[in-house]
This record gives structure tokens, C-alpha cells and sequence, in this order.
């Protein structure tokens, strides 16, 4: 995969854009004056890997509230990079509260969102100037629902004076390009260098996003920011998210990615972090764990044990990679096979690291391990899972240990 160029920017301990990885990032839903539950948020995203979190700096008391979270995290050895999410009064804030803009480590500025008339370049120009003063990165964040309303009302006035107008969608597709790398050169000009911006524009539309972030690699090599804004709700929200980034990782655009799930009520927020990481290990652009391939079941698994053991992995996995990780690195590497079957169970499981094919209704009640393509262990009885989790663990050991 040829990745666009693009700019690299420091955020923090965090390197984003250029050939470093595509960084995983995710936003609280906490009130960010609640100190005590944003500071919980941010370390369970954190420990979910979420490597950047953003916190919404919406009044003075969330601003004011800033210094002590970011304080807190470093008391309590979190050092994930803070973004601040302003609209509307982020240059008065971030102003007023100076230890709000020092413990930031990017700013995030909407330009469809900065003020109205002749305060608006004031505006962005004030908020600009103190990231310079900061030595800190902005996103300029672009967003469908919140575009700039003079530059869209201009674009769409040229396009009714033409002999054949555009559909007025792609006339607001070209002004959301427009806002953003207008502002960014702008920025620029106020004295931002190119290794300080990153840039999204997102929208809530797969086929939208996907044009509007290919014209963006196209005409600029600004760092991307890349997610679908108000992706929705559980498989709907994953599915559209998931569509929208594939197409463009598989084309080498963007840097840094957030999936934006609305949650179930009492859901963790950590499911966004998980997608995104499930998103770019899919696609073999990053392993976070190792990978389980299992097969759906059909008719030739009528009994639950297929399942039970497929998930049992699973969750194995999960418990055990805490551990793993440090003690073993490259863990996350491993491929890992769990069939149904003898139609695809041999295999597949000869073309992973470690695979078991279970017996299918009416096989003989054994279940072939492989081991790197050969077969190694054949396993019967109740406590298949069990010796199952052994092997995995005793060839981790053996294959990872430093
Ligand atoms: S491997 Fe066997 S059990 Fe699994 S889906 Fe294929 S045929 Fe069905």
C-alpha cells in the first residue's frame, strides 16, 4: 500500500503523519469540569489504547478544570497526549485560563464554528497565534453539520451562476475542502508551520467522506485526521465507520483515526477505541492482539461447543494480554485458528500460527492442533478449552520470549 505523504506532527509524546503509525484516538463523554470522571475516562481509554484523547473545553469551568486533570494523569503515570475540542469561544478561553492551553497537547478549532462576520478571522487568528505561543498543534476540524456558512453561501451563489450548475452536494463537498485548507493556509500565515496542522473534515455520509478526504490527499499534504462524524449506534455505527475508513486506509490517506459511536446507555466508552484497532488490524496496517480466526459455524456444528470454545479463546486472549505484552513482545503477531470443521478447519488452521479444528456432527470426537502448518497434538474429551489455552500460552512463551 503506497500511504500519502503527509506532514509529520508532535503531539505530545505522539508522532502523527509521515510514515509513523496511524495513531488510534478517541473523545470523553464525561463534563469535563467533573475532574474526577474525566480523569477516570481518559485512563480507561488509555488502557484500552487509545494513544491520543480528546476532552470537549466547552466553558470556563472546563477549561479552569484542564490543568488538574492533566495533573492527576501524570500523578497516576498516564501520559497520553490531551486534546482540547473548543467551539465558538476557544481564543477567550484559552486566553483567560493560560494553564488550560499549557497543559494541551493540540488544539482542536472548527472553523465553521469560530464566531460570525468580522470576528471570525479575529477569532481564528487569536486562537492561532496562542498554539504559536504554546508551541502546540491544531486540528483544524471541519465537520458537515457545522460548515462555514459564508464560504458555503458564496460557493453555492458562483455554482447558480454557471451554465450548468453542480448538485448543490457537491457544491457543499467542495466548500467543507475549501474551509479546511483555507484555514489551514491561513493558519500558515499567521505563523503555524505545516509540522503543527492537522486536518479533518468529516462528514456523516461514507461516500462523502471518502471523496472529500481523497481530494484533501490530493491537493495538500497537511497530516489527516480521518473518521466518520456521527457514525450512530452498535452494528450500524461499526459497519459504517469500519466501510468508510477501509476504503480510505486502503488507499494510503490518513494518519490518526477515531470511530464516533454513540454509546449504548451505561456502555463503556472504550468501544471506539476497540473498533478503530479491530479496523487497522484488519486491514494488516497495525496488530494490536493477536488475531482469532474463527469460522460462523453452519449446520455441521450442531452443538454450542464450537462457540463456547471460540469465545473462551477470545476472552482468553483478552485476560492474558496485559501480561503478554510485556512479557513477550511481538505477541500481537500471532494468528490463531479456531474451525468448526475438517471442510476448512486443517486448513486453515495450518495457515495460522497455532489452529484447532473441532470435530464437525458425525467426525470422529478429536481435535487436530496445528502448530506452525504441522500437526502436532490431537486433543479429546471435556477438557479441550483448557489444553487448548496451554499450548497457546507454552508456544507464546517459547516463540516471544526476549
Ligand atoms: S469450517 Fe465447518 S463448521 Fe465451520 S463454517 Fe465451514 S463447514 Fe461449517
Amino acid at each position: 500500500m503506497h500511504r500519502h505523504k503527509t506532514h509529520e506532527v508532535k503531539v505530545g509524546n505522539i508522532l502523527i503523519g509521515g510514515n509513523q503509525p496511524i495513531i488510534v484516538q478517541s473523545m470523553t463523554n464525561t463534563d469535563t469540569a467533573d475532574i474526577e470522571s474525566t480523569v477516570k475516562q481518559v485512563i480507561e481509554l488509555s488502557d484500552a489504547g487509545s494513544e491520543i484523547v480528546r476532552l470537549t473545553v466547552n466553558n470556563k469551568e472546563a477549561a479552569k478544570a484542564i490543568p488538574y486533570i492533566k495533573e492527576e494523569l501524570i500523578k497516576k503515570e498516564v501520559h497520553t497526549p490531551l486534546v482540547g475540542c473548543f467551539h465558538y469561544n476557544g481564543h477567550k478561553l484559552l486566553t483567560d485560563e493560560p494553564a488550560c492551553a499549557e497543559a494541551l497537547d493540540k488544539l482542536r478549532i472548527n472553523p465553521g464554528n469560530v464566531g460570525f462576520g468580522e470576528k471570525r478571522d479575529t477569532q481564528f487568528e487569536r486562537f492561532i497565534e496562542i498554539a504559536i505561543e504554546h508551541d502546540t498543534p491544531v486540528r483544524i476540524g471541519v465537520n458537515w453539520g457545522s460548515l462555514d456558512q459564508d464560504l458555503s453561501a458564496k460557493l453555492m451563489d458562483d455554482n447558480s451562476k454557471l451554465s450548468q450548475p453542480l448538485p448543490s452536494q457537491e457544491v457543499m463537498i467542495e466548500a467543507l475542502i475549501q474551509s479546511a485548507l483555507q484555514s489551514a493556509t491561513n493558519a500558515e500565515k499567521i505563523g503555524l508551520s505545516k509540522n503543527q496542522i492537522i486536518v479533518s473534515c468529516k462528514t456523516s455520509n461514507v461516500n462523502h467522506l471518502v471523496k472529500v478526504y481523497s481530494e484533501l490527499a490530493k491537493r495538500s499534504n497537511y497530516a489527516l485526521h480521518l473518521g466518520l462524524t456521527e457514525a450512530g449506534m452498535g452494528v450500524k455505527g461499526i459497519t459504517s465507520s469500519a466501510a468508510a475508513l477501509a476504503i480510505l486506509l486502503n488507499q494510503g490517506i490518513g494518519d490518526t483515526i477515531r470511530v464516533s459511536l454513540t454509546p449504548e446507555p451505561g456502555a463503556s466508552r472504550t468501544a471506539e477505541v476497540k473498533v478503530c484497532q479491530e479496523i487497522l488490524q484488519s486491514l494488516d496496517i497495525r496488530s494490536f492482539k493477536p488475531q482469532v480466526t474463527s469460522c460462523p459455524g453452519c449446520g455441521r456444528t450442531t452443538s454450542q461447543f464450537f462457540l463456547k470454545l471460540a469465545k473462551e479463546i477470545d476472552d482468553y486472549i483478552k485476560d492474558q494480554m496485559p501480561n503478554w505484552k510485556e512479557n513477550y513482545p511481538g505477541v500481537e503477531n500471532l494468528k490463531i485458528a479456531v474451525m468448526g470443521c475438517i471442510v476448512n478447519g486443517p486448513g486453515e488452521s495450518k495457515h495460522a500460527d497455532i489452529g484447532i479444528s473441532l470435530p464437525g456432527t458425525g467426525e470422529s470426537p478429536a481435535a487436530p492442533v496445528f502448530i506452525d502448518g504441522e500437526k502436532t497434538h490431537t486433543l479429546r474429551g471435556e477438557n479441550i478449552p483448557q489444553e487448548f489455552q496451554k499450548i497457546v500460552s507454552d508456544y507464546i512463551k517459547t516463540r516471544f520470549s526476549s
